[in-house]
């Protein structure tokens, strides 16, 4: 098997020689020519049983060529045998709670989550009752019809890590997800911890330019096949431009999270000095639950650091205002900086005792480290966290008074 660095630059491209072809041929055909009614039959079946391919692709809502062949090259970079491609993160997460729901009516969640992960379990949207746990207790919470365990490590907002094998072992025979969208392939792989589902936003790092909304789940071949089944049948689909441009970032992913990652580092280190932040919250630094597990679950600390304003919302409004480099807007995972604000922006929709409890607070900011030089990253900051000091506090008086 090939390292890593050379695997994200050939998966799902060993076929070109063959092909004759140097980029991946984009497949835009929503419908294939049936020549042959029995074996046109034959390959419609196998699609809707949710195998990976068939003869004949049939329609684009049960295959597509270039879409599978991103699936292939993701799966490679994770480690497991297949990958199931859809039009979004959360796409992604609902079609395996349709799936899971046909086995059992309850499911155990650790918070933090991603905030529209937390809504769509808290309502119960997909059928499935949704108990928030802390990762001690799976154990003791599993019920006969629990069918799934859900775990996100790094947690959004806050940093914190769950230890994925603990989990995996107190949930015995039932299959955990986890939400692995901070961590990528490059930094860990939890289905080589024994989590069964490994999920995805595309749309961060993987994409990792800013222009793809993509959602994967990488799991075994029998936990493939029902997601393939339940996407055929509700169209929860990728694009295959989408799925083209997906893979055409993958070849620079361990790049990109390496560099990101040694520029979050430092910038981390010099938020800790700076007298406008109360606290600020990166595995690197020691200082989230369960940082131990950076450098063993975990092999790096990431790029997405979290950190609060002394002056708590209105110096934390302050900064996103104040940012010339570094772009004030929601997602993360992209070559450019980018920082946002949980409470007001991305985590509005989660319960208001559940962000008090989880560390959600109104003066907490979320930076997602891009590629950039790490001194013009830490020059914009430094500028827009002084502004924030001299204005912050004389601005939260104002909005109280
Ligand atoms: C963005 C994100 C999601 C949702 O993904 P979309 O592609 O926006 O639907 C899920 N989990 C995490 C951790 C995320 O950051």
């Amino acid at each position: 098997m090939p390292r890593f660095y050379t695997s994200a630059v050939h998966a799902g491209r060993q076929d070109f020689r063959e092909l004759c072809v140097h980029a991946p041929p984009l497949d835009l055909s929503t419908t294939y020519p049936v020549d042959d009614l029995a074996t046109g039959t034959a390959s419609f079946d196998a699609l809707v049983a949710g195998e990976a391919e068939a003869g004949n692709p049939i329609y684009a809502r049960l295959h597509n060529p270039t879409v599978a062949r991103t699936e292939r090259a993701i799966a490679e970079l994770e480690g497991t045998d297949a990958c199931v491609a859809f039009g979004s993160g959360m796409a992604a997460l609902t079609a395996v709670l349709m799936e899971r729901r046909q086995h059992g009516g309850h499911v155990l969640v650790v918070r933090p989550l991603y905030g529209t992960s937390d809504h769509l379990l808290a309502s119960g949207l997909c059928g499935l009752e949704a108990e928030f746990v802390e990762a001690g207790d799976i154990g003791a919470r599993l019920r006969a019809d629990t069918t799934l365990v859900v775990i996100e490590t790094p947690a959004n907002p806050t940093l914190a890590l769950v230890d994925i094998a603990a989990v995996v072992a107190a949930a015995g025979d039932v299959p955990v997800l986890v939400d692995s969208t901070f961590a990528t392939p490059v930094l860990q792989n939890p289905a080589s911890l024994g989590a069964t589902y490994v999920l995805h936003s595309a749309t961060k790092f993987l994409g990792g330019h800013g222009d793809v909304i993509a959602g994967v789940v990488c799991c075994d071949d029998d936990h493939a096949r029902p997601l393939r089944t339940v996407r055929a049948a509700t169209g929860a689909l990728l694009h295959p431009l989408a799925a083209y441009l997906l893979h055409r970032g993958l070849p620079t992913l361990a790049l990109r999270v390496e560099r990101a990652q040694a520029n979050a580092g430092e910038v981390a280190r010099r938020l800790e000095r700076h007298p406008a932040v109360a606290a600020v919250h990166y595995p690197g630094l020691g200082n989230v639950r369960n940082a131990h597990l950076v450098g063993s679950q975990m092999r790096g600390a990431g790029a997405l650091i979290a950190f609060e304003m002394k002056e708590g919302k209105a110096a934390a409004a302050a900064v996103m205002r104040g940012v010339r480099i570094i772009t004030p807007a929601v997602s993360l995972g992209s070559v450019d900086s980018l920082i946002q604000h949980p409470a007001g922006l991305t985590h509005r929709v989660v319960d208001a005792a559940a962000q008090d409890a989880n560390g959600i607070t109104p003066g907490l900011l979320r930076l997602s480290v891009g590629i950039e030089h790490v001194e013009d990253l830490w020059e914009d900051l430094a500028q827009a966290l002084d502004a924030a000091a001299d204005t912050g506090g004389v601005t939260e008086l104002r909005a109280r008074a």
